[in-house]
């Protein structure tokens, strides 16, 4: 099964929380997600080196550079929570899901047979290649399901807010920027979205 919700959370981009789950053990675990509001952090100086050739080689278009970095990155998490690998591969354009109200574009999957990080770095459009910022914030999103799955006892990865503040948090940490609280707003079905306009204006704890 895969997981392709446009699976980024940059500035912007609509992101909502999962529905809620009516059977019983899956209400249990989104609420454990949706509780769980940090994670333990890796030494951060293990990941600048890496995070900076992300950088450069995203600038020169390198996939195959792109790739090494992203999987040193995954190997340096995996080595922090003493867990497996997940696999990373850096791909082209993104797909797209065209339908006649909307246009979705897959920055990135998790896939949980085979913990397979699959990472697009070019837009589906014209093409451009990724932002940097958008394609770490992907990794570090992916990276945070690989954990839901082998560690955290949350098998079904539910994108919850504690999910995509625990994302934030592991994304500002491993590139050396303020953390952002995420601002949330009430969205139909007990879900939540991401308010990008008061999230942007949080200049966090100083
Ligand atoms: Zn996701």
């Amino acid at each position: 099964m895969l997981i392709s919700l446009s699976d980024s959370a940059s500035p912007g981009i609509v992101m909502i929380t999962d529905s809620v789950p009516k059977k019983k053990d899956e209400l249990e675990e989104y609420k454990r997600s949706d509780a769980l509001r940090s994670i333990s952090l890796p030494d951060a100086n293990e990941f600048f080196a890496n995070v900076a050739q992300l950088e450069a080689a995203l600038k020169a278009e390198d996939k195959r550079a792109t790739q090494a970095a992203a999987s040193a990155i995954a190997v340096s998490f995996a080595q922090h929570f003493q867990i497996a690998k997940p696999g990373v591969r850096v791909l082209g354009a993104r797909p797209r899901k065209v339908s006649e109200t909307s246009v979705t574009e897959t920055f990135g999957d998790y896939d949980f047979d085979t913990a397979l990080i699959r990472l697009w770095m070019r837009t589906g459009v014209i093409k451009k290649p990724t932002a940097f910022g958008t394609f770490l914030s992907t990794l570090c999103h992916e990276l945070c399901h690989h954990l839901d799955v082998v560690h955290l006892e949350l098998p079904n990865t539910f994108h919850t807010r504690g999910f995509y503040e625990r994302a934030g948090l592991l994304y500002h940490h491993v590139r050396g920027t303020p953390v952002r609280p995420l601002v949330w707003s009430a969205y139909p079905g007990g879900r939540f979205t991401i308010n990008w306009a008061k999230t942007m204006q949080n200049k966090g704890p100083r």
